[in-house]
């Protein structure tokens, strides 16, 4: 190794496959620690979770951390079974829901594969296509987040298709209807991706019994205000779920995420009134945003879009920020930008209206 210095980046940079060094790599919502900003840039829940959830999470600290964790993390799949009323066999446990995009795309989807995507949509379905090697297809919303025709063409090059439903960052649905048409015109298997149908009316669960192809993968982190957990989920069919186990870590569960989100969705309760409270939030923040002339998408989730008329959003975000409080700017090159609020409780969301009042 007798390379000067200023080679030392290239030299590194050729011990990586070629797809690694050429992609962006996904960059998260900024996680500013310790500080004081009113954060209603990640979607994260502003409440605290249900208290018997830190009860079950210390109960399982103190009950052998030696010992490694049930790898199918069982006993959450009993309970998510008997609330959801699928069988416990067509549930596959993750460390958040990103971890179950993880495995099901290493599993269906190779080299030089394609996967596709509605844009603008959840960006780390692009970094998982890089990962494997594959094609991204991106296909546009309509101007209204409907489903444009393309993405229901058949491709035998074609995979695997996520669907985020409710979308980020618009929070817009498609129905269940045409959700069971699509995967019928389909000839690859499509991901629902419900982190945030909780907050909405309609989910696709019924519809994995209905077809084999349909997979819905779901998160405790936005509803169930358990961020710092990871835990996720999917459903789908058993067939299906048995080659999943291959791919996934041994141990991708840990102890203390498991007793947790066992406790967490035995709280349906709950989940009812923090659901209630923040769809309450939600209607408000809408209604104010639009008075101050921002179009706003109806939302079905826990955030809200909004794009500006008549004024760039981009120095909003800035002034926000300085005045702490951070919400997420989105700019989608070939679509346009927007703000991308998550819906706090009322005090946060009162702040954040407050200096876009005191900006417009
Ligand atoms: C937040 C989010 C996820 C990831 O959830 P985790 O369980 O925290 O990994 C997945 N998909 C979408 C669309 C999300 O917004």
């Amino acid at each position: 190794m007798n390379q000067l210095l200023t080679d030392k980046d290239d030299v590194v940079a050729g011990f990586f496959r070629p797809e690694i060094r050429s992609m962006q790599g996904y960059v998260p919502g900024e996680q500013p620690q310790g500080s004081t900003f009113v954060k209603l840039n990640t979607n994260e829940n502003p409440y605290p979770p249900a208290p018997e959830v830190i009860t079950a999470i210390a109960q399982a600290a103190g009950m052998g951390l030696q010992k490694y964790p049930d790898p199918l993390g069982t006993a959450f799949r009993n309970r998510a079974a008997a609330v959801l009323g699928v069988p416990p066999d067509w549930i596959l446990c993750g460390n958040g829901s990103d971890d179950i995009l993880t495995i099901v795309t290493r599993a269906l989807v190779g080299p030089a594969d394609r996967l596709r995507l509605p844009y603008p949509s959840y960006i780390l379905y692009r970094t998982l296509a890089q990962l494997q090697g594959a094609q991204s297809e991106e296909v546009r919303f309509r101007e209204d987040f409907s489903l444009a025709g393309e993405f229901s063409q058949s491709d035998p090059r074609l995979k695997l298709v996520f669907l985020p439903n409710p979308n980020s960052p618009s929070g817009t649905v498609i129905e269940p209807d045409e959700i069971l048409q699509l995967a019928d015109r389909l000839t690859c298997p499509l991901l629902v991706d419900e982190a945030y149908a909780d907050f909405a009316e309609c989910n696709c669960i019924d519809l994995v019994r209905r077809n084999p192809q349909i997979m819905v993968s779901r998160t405790l982190s936005k509803s169930y205000a358990l961020a710092g957990l990871r835990f996720g989920f999917l459903i789908a069919q058993p067939e299906m779920i048995q080659f999943f186990r291959k791919v996934k870590d041994s141990y991708n569960c840990d102890a203390l995420s498991i007793a947790g989100a066992t406790a967490a969705i035995s709280q349906q309760d709950w989940l009812r009134e923090n659901r209630r409270k923040i769809s309450f939030t939600r209607a408000r923040m809408t209604e104010r945003l639009r008075k101050l002339g921002f179009s706003v998408e109806t939302s079905h989730a826990n955030f809200v879009w909004c794009t500006h008329g008549s004024r760039p959003v981009q120095p909003m975000y800035e002034q926000l920020k300085a005045q702490r409080v951070l919400v997420r700017y989105m700019n989608y090159p070939g679509w346009g930008d927007g703000l991308r609020i998550s819906v706090g409780d009322d005090e946060q969301s009162d702040s954040c209206l407050a200096v876009l009042e005191s900006i417009l």
